[in-house]
Parts: C-alpha cells; structure tokens; sequence
C-alpha cells in the first residue's frame, strides 16, 4: 500500500516516512518546494522509487490535497505550523485548521481508496501546565490556550498562540468528522504527542533552523539558558521522535484505534531531569543547571494519562538515557555541542 504524509521534510515526519518505508509501504510526501522533496528524496535514496513527493506549496488553500490524496490508501496529515515567531495568531492557526479540514475535505472527495487518516495532533491541545498538579486525559481539551488567545490577541504568549493553534485544528477535525463520518470510507485517529526529542534526520542546515521542540531542547539543556527556579519548578511531558513515529505506523494499522484520541507520552519532565540525563550521558562538561534539585520531590505540573495508549497502541518507550546519548550524538555529528 501507498500512505500519503503531509508536511514530509519536519523533524517528527521524515521518522514516519522511514518507519513506513521500513515496514514496506511505499510513500508520498508532500513538501512545499523542490528543493526540500529533492533533499527527502536523498535520504531515502536507499528505498527506489518507494519514496515520492508532491507539491503542496500552501495547505491552507482550498483543494490544496486534492491531487495528493489520490491513489494513496491511507494518510498521516502532520503539517502544521510549529513556531515561536507569529505576530497574529492567525498565522498559526489558519493553516493548522484550515490546512486539516481542508485534508479532510480531499480525502473525502478524492480520496477513493483511503481507509484511514491518522492527525498528528498534539499534548498541547489537551492542557497548558499550570501551577495546580493534575493528571489529564484524552476528555480533555485546552481551554486555557484559546481562551488566552481570544483574550489578548497579538498579545498572548508565542507558545499560547501554537497551543491555541493545535487545540482550534483538532477541534475542527472532529466537529468535521462527527459532520460525516457515516458517509466515510475510512476513520479517522488523532495523536497527541507531547514534548518531542529524539535525533533528526531531516536537512537541518544551522542551529537556528532546528525544529521547535529541539530549539528549546538545545538552549535550556545544552546551554543552560533557563534561570535555575525555572528548571526545577517548569516542565512538560517528554516522548522520542522513534517512538512518535511508531505511534503514527500502529495508529495506521491497528483496527481498533479507528476513531480515538491518543496520548503518545513517556512521562512528565522538569527541564533538570534533562539536564541530569545530559550530564549522566555526556559528562561534566554539560551545564549543571540546578544543583539542589531533588527528583523525588518533584511536583508535576501535568501529567498525561497513558492508559490509552498502553491499551491500544502498546509502545514500548525508550528511557531519557537512550533519547538523551542519540540527541546529544546528533548534535556532535554537526559540530553543535
Ligand atoms: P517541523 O516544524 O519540523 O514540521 C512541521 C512540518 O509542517 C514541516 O514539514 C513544515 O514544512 C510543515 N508546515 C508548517 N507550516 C506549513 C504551511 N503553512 N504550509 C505547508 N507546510 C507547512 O515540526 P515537528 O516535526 O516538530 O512537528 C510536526 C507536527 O507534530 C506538527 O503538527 C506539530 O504541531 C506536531 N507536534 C510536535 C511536537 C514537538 O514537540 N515537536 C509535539 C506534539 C505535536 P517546512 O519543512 O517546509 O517548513
């Protein structure tokens, strides 16, 4: 079989595409240039003419997958903009929705042989941290988010203005799901990944242009910019890049994830449990961060409920030490550690 993966060259997309790959399907993935399909075609040069890709310059316009669904028998939609950057929250969250209902809408119309579409969602739009300590689950939505968006506009916090995103997009998929799904061919499965690490394999050309999730990974951690209250009293849920990856293959396989929300964790984190793991990895020529930290003290601002995922999807998660010696390998092979 052929799976379509939407937003192919993004640090958590070329790990699906290889794990597809590897599991012998073939693959489509969109890019938005030449350049970058060129760039996925070399590393999965090793595969033929299993591995192709297509255009899709602007997922937020109208019909934008209409070609790119046709033929494939399932899809794993993980485009979306994951940045720090926007002015206006609309920056993020017209192609996060737009460019999701918009996936739907085409597989639904031209999508003839699909059988199932897989979202890559996100943590993020089941909770914000919060000073009181909970556990939260797949019934949860991230109210606070968009509240804090609608609230201050142009003013909400970068990382609010995402969350607000990815929250406002899954919302739509499952209004438009619930709208259609008795007309359907196929089902659909969200995952929602927290905190993702984990080594790249995508084109990353400096620093700078490190996806997210490893920007932030690489200043805190490999450069201690975090102020020391900071890394002991904030933190999220954490989970490898691998094992997302593996998620979004058993999320498309197995028959009874058709129609459920995912949590895809390994477990909560302060910033200086990643620090630890880094100095337990690589030595003491790693920042020490906070030195009167106490792990068994820790209070965990949230904490994701895995029984879903144990249930449905059963990954068997790599540790922090396993995460934290690849990350820090693929830093050195650049030159950036
Ligand atoms: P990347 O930034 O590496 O990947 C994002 C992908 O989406 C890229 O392929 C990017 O294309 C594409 N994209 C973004 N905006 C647009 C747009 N307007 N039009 C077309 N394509 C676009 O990030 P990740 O791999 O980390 O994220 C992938 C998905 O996983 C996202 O949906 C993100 O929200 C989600 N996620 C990420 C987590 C993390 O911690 N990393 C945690 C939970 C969920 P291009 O390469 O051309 O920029």
């Amino acid at each position: 079989g052929k799976i379509l993966v939407t937003g192919a060259s993004g640090y958590i997309a070329v790990w699906v595409v290889k794990a597809l790959l590897d599991r012998g399907f073939a693959v489509r993935g969109t890019v938005r240039s030449d350049v970058k399909g060129a760039q996925l075609q070399e590393i999965f040069n090793e595969y033929g003419d299993r591995f192709e890709f297509v255009i899709v310059a602007d997922i937020a316009k109208e019909g934008a997958f209409d070609e790119a669904v046709k033929d494939v028998d399932a899809i794993a939609h993980t485009a979306s903009p994951f940045s720090m950057n926007a002015v206006e929250p609309d920056e993020l969250i017209v192609p996060a929705v737009n460019g999701t209902t918009g996936l739907l809408a085409s597989a639904r119309q031209f999508g003839t042989n699909v059988k199932r579409v897989v979202l890559t969602s996100s943590g993020t739009a089941i909770a914000s941290p919060t000073a009181d300590p909970r556990t939260v689950n797949e019934s949860d939505w991230n109210e606070t988010a968009v509240r804090e968006v609608r609230e201050k506009d142009r003013e909400a916090s970068p990382i609010e203005k995402y969350r607000a995103s990815k929250t406002l997009a899954e919302r739509a998929a499952w209004e438009w799901y619930d709208a259609h799904k008795t007309k359907l061919r196929w089902d659909m499965v969200v995952l929602n990944p927290t905190f993702v690490i984990g080594p790249w394999m995508h084109p990353v050309d400096k620093v700078e242009n490190l996806n997210e999730s490893l920007s932030v990974y690489y200043a805190v951690v490999l450069k201690g910019r975090m102020s020391h209250e900071m890394l002991v009293n904030t933190g999220t849920s954490w989970v490898d890049v691998r094992d997302v990856a593996e998620a979004h293959v058993l999320a498309l396989l197995k028959p009874e994830a058709g129609g459920e929300r995912i949590v895809v964790t390994s477990g909560p984190f302060k910033w200086q449990d990643l620090i630890l793991a880094a100095r337990r990895v690589e030595g003491d020529g790693m920042p020490m961060g906070n030195t009167s930290y106490d792990p068994s003290k820790a209070i965990h601002c949230v904490c994701y409920s895995t029984e879903r995922e144990e249930r449905i999807l059963g990954i068997k998660h790599r540790t922090l030490d396993e995460t934290t010696r690849d990350s820090l390998r693929a830093f050195h092979s650049k030159g950036w550690l």
